[in-house]
């Protein structure tokens, strides 16, 4: 198809994500032709590195031989089938990988086939766990400000992003939300890699308060991603795992960004040495190749769902696409990658190349800060350094940044005024040094007047 025509008809039909629709009247999408390690090439053979892992899922670079391997060879078998009643190896050989990566006692996976239907699926367990166990007045949820667990209506509930969630309000789960870890901004002018998480003090109070009430807390681990890439210590963890073990409350840690080695470890909880009650996965669970997710979580709560069938204790969720053979069979592969090629053991000159970089971006005059937390790092612009003013909303410094890079060969889709990156965990360390090298010219021009 001409590129034109492609443009024309997409125009024509197709609504994409998170977009105001109108602004491809100035940035039309850009078709792509195919991928290759960590760059996405267009038609005309033009090169991007990925720098957001497109959208935070691919783990290994696109176009991966072994993936691409795993992918067809149970297309020749079985693409789908259906999940209830039946089971796979793919899916047994996924499950029993992720008890035993997994923190703490999760050894039990439920799926689904994205972040948000996982998240779903750990609020209503944790409601119904409290509705099966003699304590039903456990209904609410807790998050925190900035959080991000997705668009669903319940997932929308648990979040804290107003962009994202203002409209909706009168539909939405009523809940409980506490400002939550704010580093750049730390009210109680400590330093995230020194302070022993004075804020948690919010969390404590509510639980304090309200835990009768309370079934379950959700929380980002160290990274709200959403948020604009939001660093906080393992400590508020270790805080949040004992407060809800006094109070007996759930702990979901929704890992859907943070899990299989972003922040350097498998896990994120990991850091903080605590295990969840849930852990939702997604993302890259399947290296970025398919749309799959995971609830893990403990004998303890499945059990409460075990009986006789006319107990009607059952946990009757399902999706269609549940298990998927095809998505299981390549995150499996995911698994065997990251054992047989040492993945996280490659990281560390790539983190200490992100380290180097901060006081490079520090010394321009409009930004405010340059953090990391593992494979993530983040560069937030601010309209004044002295009292950390943002820049207003309206003047899209990010999206400038966003063309500029473009141009200059890299996809580093901001988020507000944060521009941030977080590559295919493989990106080599010099293709990691131009991707730096253009995010620093983009930025420099945007935040030059
Ligand atoms: C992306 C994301 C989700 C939602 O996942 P989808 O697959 O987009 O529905 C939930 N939580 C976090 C932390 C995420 O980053």
């Amino acid at each position: 198809m001409d590129i034109a025509e492609l443009l024309r008809l997409d125009r024509e039909h197709v609504w994409h994500p998170c977009t105001q629709q109108k602004d491809h009247e100035l940035l039309p999408p850009i078709p792509i032709d195919r991928g290759e390690g960590v760059h996405l090439i267009d038609f005309e053979g033009k090169r991007y590195i990925d720098g957001v892992s497109s959208w935070w899922v691919n783990l290994f670079g696109h176009n991966h031989p072994r993936l691409n391997r795993a992918l067809t060879e149970q297309a020749g078998r079985i693409a789908h089938h259906i999940f209830a009643g039946f089971t796979h190896e793919p899916a047994v050989e996924l499950s029993r990988r992720l008890c035993e990566l997994a923190p703490g006692a999760l050894n039990k996976v439920f799926f689904a086939d994205n972040g948000s239907a996982a998240v779903e699926v750990a609020l209503k367990m944790s409601f119904q766990y409290w509705q099966q166990t003699g304590i039903p007045q456990k209904t609410r949820f807790v998050s925190i400000t900035e959080a991000y667990h997705g668009e669903t209506l319940g997932a929308l509930s648990v979040g804290g992003c107003e962009l994202y969630r203002e409209i909706y309000q009168p539909i939405l789960l009523e809940g409980f939300q506490v400002q939550g870890p704010d580093c750049f901004r730390c009210a109680y002018g400590l330093e995230r890699d020194s302070c022993d998480a004075p804020c948690f003090e919010h969390m404590q109070s509510l639980l304090e308060r309200e835990h009768e009430n309370i079934a379950a807390v959700i929380i980002e681990p160290l990274i709200q991603g959403a948020a604009g890439m939001r660093i906080y210590p393992p400590v508020y963890l270790k805080k949040l795992r004992a407060l809800c073990d006094a109070f007996a409350v759930h702990y979901i840690a929704d890992e859907i960004a943070v899990g299989f080695g972003r922040t350097g470890r498998m896990f994120a909880n990991e850091h903080a040495e605590v295990a969840p009650d849930f852990m939702c996965l997604s993302k890259g669970i399947t290296g970025g190749y398919l749309p799959l997710s995971v609830t893990l979580t403990t004998d303890e709560i499945y059990a409460a769902f075990y009986d006789d069938y006319a107990s009607m204790k059952a946990f009757l969720h399902s999706h269609s696409y549940t298990g998927n053979p095809l998505a299981c069979a390549v995150a499996v592969e995911v698994l065997k990658i990251f054992e047989e090629e040492d993945i996280l053991s490659s990281l560390a000159p790539k983190m200490a190349l992100l380290d180097a970089q901060a006081e490079r971006f520090e010394a321009l005059p409009h930004v405010g800060e340059f953090r990391r937390c593992g494979m993530v790092a983040a560069v937030e612009m601010v309209g004044e350094k002295k009292g950390k003013v943002p820049y207003p909303w309206q003047e899209r410094r990010g999206l400038e940044v966003y063309r500029k890079a473009l141009n200059m060969g890299a996809l580093l889709r901001p988020l507000g005024n944060v521009v941030y990156f977080m590559p295919p965990l493989t990106i080599a360390e010099d293709e990691l040094r131009q991707l730096l090298d253009i995010a620093f010219a983009a930025i420099s021009e945007v935040t030059a007047d």
